[in-house]
């Protein structure tokens, strides 16, 4: 059986086998996204189809009931709830784990029937400020490249990724470009030597948070060397402004704000401008900050003022951290944005209450993730259904969103496993169905829809997402709506409304795909959207013809005023903590912690440190040390390291309470976010350390 890696946004095919000793799980060879590659984790996904730890049945109030029983118990809460005190009061928080048909039919319930725009989703963590870039350069969140783009390029910056580690079979395919053509430059910009240096011809590990300064002195250097793309230039909007804001940025100014030698910030900027096919890698070291949008403006005008966008082996490629973080940036999932990529205006209200045949449709953006559950801590929003995500652990402030979930009045939580740190405040937990057992599609990095396919029976009574939220929805009274039998029916409506008076202004369009058959669904091969009249084989990449989706047709560059982090360092809290991925675990190891050999590369969770920092602050190599932030503490074995830069910590965001109670790092970070993305600043809390 042929399906889709269920982990990060690589979007690797698998071929998934059974034999005498259980499921043999292998790349798929023709799979575009990773020809046959698969990283450890992915190799490992037979050994996370066990009934060990799952939810096996709907439970309300910690007790055993039929489905019957916990969905009109759902329904007739929600309801009560909106009655009393309206739409607003309850709230979705979804998951880039859901498929595209789940999240579909979440919005049309929320957004389309409820008549709030309160759904949001943890890819909120993880793409918001690459959304609200490109939203507001191209005019649409149009990820320009694809991974083909890799052996084409004669420059590949990383910024803020440590793909070897979080996007392996995407950095394989990087190593592999590089030995097929060893004059491709790879520049890694990250304050800490990751693993990804290995590969780097040049790294320059920047203090933390002075991206923003370091693109701005970019497009200062292109504009001073005459590198503007003069057939782009007309294209463009906002120059004169944008070039202003960049004028001070001298690479001395640069090079001061970014802590790194003058020299290494111009062999970065002579890379950059004297290649034409030039690629930025990007990922949550630009985005989880309170200046993320800011900086991915910063990265996309200089490739659009150097014209280095559109063509093979150029443009501003994020990666996105889930498997399908983008399917639910196209159906909706997140607060600020309608179904099928569409703003909330006034015409695309109309739009979509004839094609819904709704008029509750909502009118004004929901919560995004974190002033969602501040909300419910303020008692504000009373009913949250959370859907395949484990926020008590992975959201920032956690002690706090602990607090809320506490008060709220209505939990509801549709989980995989049975004792999650969320699913230990749920009042009505919902058995869903696991990667292995549901059916449906997920959207990579590069646009590339692919199929999940279902090849084992479900475990207990676990149901699919969209089944769960179509029965509450017909039982709230809307089944007409949400009658639906098969995922592909769903996927048809999605389909058909990306499509529904678009004439090319909107750029996520799969109109044809829209009259699949079930079979034909099933069968779906992976394909790059748009999908449509104009490229029914889908589309590789975008821009080439240089025509943008705002609607004078031009993109816009950004004046930036790149901003560090939101609190600096100081005497009470003198080190700079940044959070992230570890190779072998997948967020809160609900999944990754089932299989004993992924504990092999760290088996418990770790806190990073340069030794002079160590030796500053009486830490011994391994010892267990605390660190504290403004927010909360935790303890770990202290790593000594000369790939941290002094005065930076480096934390794994992984452990939860069930494999390790102090080990939960979310507590210490901040709920400072992005004021245009709504994403927090993951990247860069203050903390202090002592020996513990
Ligand atoms: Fe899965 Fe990502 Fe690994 Fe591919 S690179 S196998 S998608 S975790």
């Amino acid at each position: 059986m042929k399906t889709t890696c269920p982990y990060c946004g690589v979007g690797c095919g698998v071929e998934v086998n059974a034999d005498a000793q259980g499921w043999r799980v292998c790349g798929d060879a023709h799979h575009p996204a990773n020809a046959g590659r698969l990283c450890v984790k992915g190799a490992a996904l037979g050994e996370t189809l066990t009934p060990a730890g799952r939810l096996l049945w709907p439970q309300v109030a910690g007790r055993r009931v039929s489905w019957q029983t916990a969905l009109d118990s759902v329904a007739e809460r929600l309801q009560a709830i909106i009655q009393r005190h309206g739409p607003d009061a309850v709230a979705f928080y979804a998951s880039g784990q859901l498929l595209t048909e789940d999240y579909y039919v979440a919005n049309k319930l929320m957004k389309g029937f409820l008549g709030s725009g309160n759904i949001d989703t943890n890819s909120r963590l993880c793409m918001a400020s690459a959304v609200t870039g490109y939203k507001r350069a191209l005019g649409a969140d149009a990820v320009p490249c694809c991974y083909e783009d890799f052996t084409h390029a004669g420059v590949i910056v990383l910024v803020g990724s440590n793909a070897a580690w979080t996007h392996p079979v995407a950095y394989q395919r990087l190593v592999q470009a590089k030995q097929q053509n060893p004059a491709l430059r790879v520049v890694v910009i990250d304050p800490r030597r990751s693993a990804s240096c290995d590969l780097a011809d040049l790294h320059l590990p920047l203090s933390p948070g002075s991206d923003g300064a370091l693109f701005n002195g970019l497009l200062r250097w292109l504009a001073q060397g005459g590198y503007g793309d003069s057939a782009m230039l007309p294209q463009l909007a906002q120059v004169r402004e944008t070039l202003a804001a960049a004028a001070d940025w001298t690479p001395e100014r640069v090079a001061r704000a970014c802590q790194l030698p003058q020299s290494e910030v111009e062999r970065f900027y002579g890379l950059f401008a004297e290649h034409q096919r030039v690629l930025t890698l990007w990922c949550m070291g630009i985005n989880q900050s309170s200046s993320g949008s800011d900086k991915c403006n910063a990265i996309l005008n200089a490739h659009l003022f150097s014209g280095k966008i559109g063509q093979p082996g150029s443009g501003p490629f994020s990666l996105t951290g889930q498997p399908n973080a983008m399917g639910g940036r196209e159906a909706g999932g997140l607060a600020n944005q309608l179904a099928a990529q569409m703003d909330f205006t006034p015409e695309n209200i109309d739009r979509l209450q004839r094609f819904w045949h709704s008029d509750r449709v909502a009118t004004q953006p929901g919560l995004k993730a974190v002033d969602l559950f501040q909300a419910i801590g303020r008692g504000e929003v009373k009913a949250v259904w959370i859907m395949g995500t484990n926020p008590a652990v992975s959201l920032p402030d956690g002690n706090a969103v602990a607090q809320a979930l506490q008060r709220c009045e209505l939990v509801i939580v549709s989980e995989v496993m049975r004792a999650t740190d969320t699913s230990a405040f749920a009042d009505i937990l919902l058995p869903a169905q696991a990667w292995g057992e549901k059916n449906g599609t997920v959207t990579n990095s590069e646009r590339r829809i692919s199929r999940q396919r279902a090849f084992v029976p479900p475990q207990g009574e676990a149901r699919p997402d969209w089944w769960i939220l179509a029965q509450v929805a017909q039982r709230l009274g809307y089944a007409a709506a949400f009658s639906w039998q098969h995922p592909a029916e769903i996927f048809r409506e999605h389909a058909a409304l990306s499509g529904f008076e678009n004439n090319g202004r909107r750029a996520f369009d799969i109109s044809g795909l829209a009259q699949l058959s079930n079979d034909e669904w099933d069968r779906l091969q992976p394909v790059q959207w748009p999908v449509n009249a104009d490229f029914p084989q889908g589309c590789a990449r975008l821009f080439s013809t240089r025509r943008f989706y705002h609607p004078d047709g031009k993109a816009r560059l950004l004046p930036v005023a790149p901003a560090g982090p939101r609190v600096a360092a100081s005497r009470r809290w003198p080190l700079m903590m940044n959070t992230g991925r570890i190779r072998d675990q997948w967020h809160t190891m609900t999944r990754t912690g089932l299989v004993p050999r992924l504990l092999q590369h760290y088996s418990e969770p770790f806190i990073a440190l340069h030794p002079d920092d160590a030796l500053r602050h009486g830490i011994w190599p391994d010892a267990l040390v605390r660190i504290q932030s403004r927010h909360g503490w935790m303890i770990a074995r202290a790593s000594l390291t000369e790939d941290q830069t002094p005065g930076t910590l480096f934390v794994p965001m992984h452990w939860n309470q069930q494999y390790c109670a102090e080990g939960n790092v979310d507590r210490l970070v901040a709920p400072w976010r992005c004021p245009h993305s709504g994403q927090p600043e993951s990247k860069q809390t203050p903390v202090r350390i002592q020996p513990w």
